[in-house]
């Protein structure tokens, strides 16, 4: 059919432009600081819709607000109204079962207390994938950095871990037919 679609359906439906599981690795938990809530329109699987989003002071993605993580923030800041939640640091996480129209499903969702510093790293900067554009994520025992600098030293790009495996298996390839030709 024309214009047809494939991959999972929560990619399609979600707008990547803002913070959600993808942004995560497994069992990460991030602190960020509010530095504006504002309005804006999102686009979702009904076209886009208008929502209350949060930026960050770091350089992290913007979230969409919704009532659960309002009344976290609202708990860890003591404060109801969005313009003095400016300058509150939150901590951020992905919890893998919310239940949500009769599905479990995974939510970014904000801790409802102040951030823990001794026990979760706060995000630095987040480095885009050159090949695929996603954010690199922490892999086996390296940071987000690391994987980075090292991806960058070997295939001369800073490459998400999914992307450095494949260039892996191409260079491997490559090489292979390399041997065959001599
Ligand atoms: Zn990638």
């Amino acid at each position: 059919m024309k214009n047809e679609v494939t991959g999972h359906w929560k990619k399609l439906v979600s707008d990547p432009k803002y913070l959600g599981e993808a942004d995560f690795a497994s069992g990460q938990e991030v602190t960020v600081t509010i530095a504006a809530v504002t309005k804006e329109s999102v686009k979702n699987a009904d076209g886009s819709a208008e929502k209350i989003v949060i930026h960050f002071v770091e350089n992290c993605k913007p979230m969409i607000l919704n009532v659960t993580n309002s009344k976290a923030i609202a708990k860890v800041t003591g404060e109801k109204l969005v313009e003095k939640w400016k300058g509150a640091r939150i901590q951020l996480y992905i919890d893998p079962k919310v239940r949500a129209f009769g599905e479990v499903v995974a939510a970014l969702r904000v801790r409802p207390f102040a951030p823990r510093q001794n026990s979760q790293p706060v995000q630095g900067k987040p480095i885009p994938c050159e090949k695929c554009g996603n954010n690199i994520k922490p892999f086996d025992k390296m940071t987000t950095e690391q994987l980075a600098e090292y991806t960058k030293s070997k295939y001369g790009k800073a490459l998400c871990s999914d992307c450095a495996a494949e260039m892996a298996k191409e260079a491997k390839s490559g090489q292979e037919e390399v041997n065959e030709n001599n």
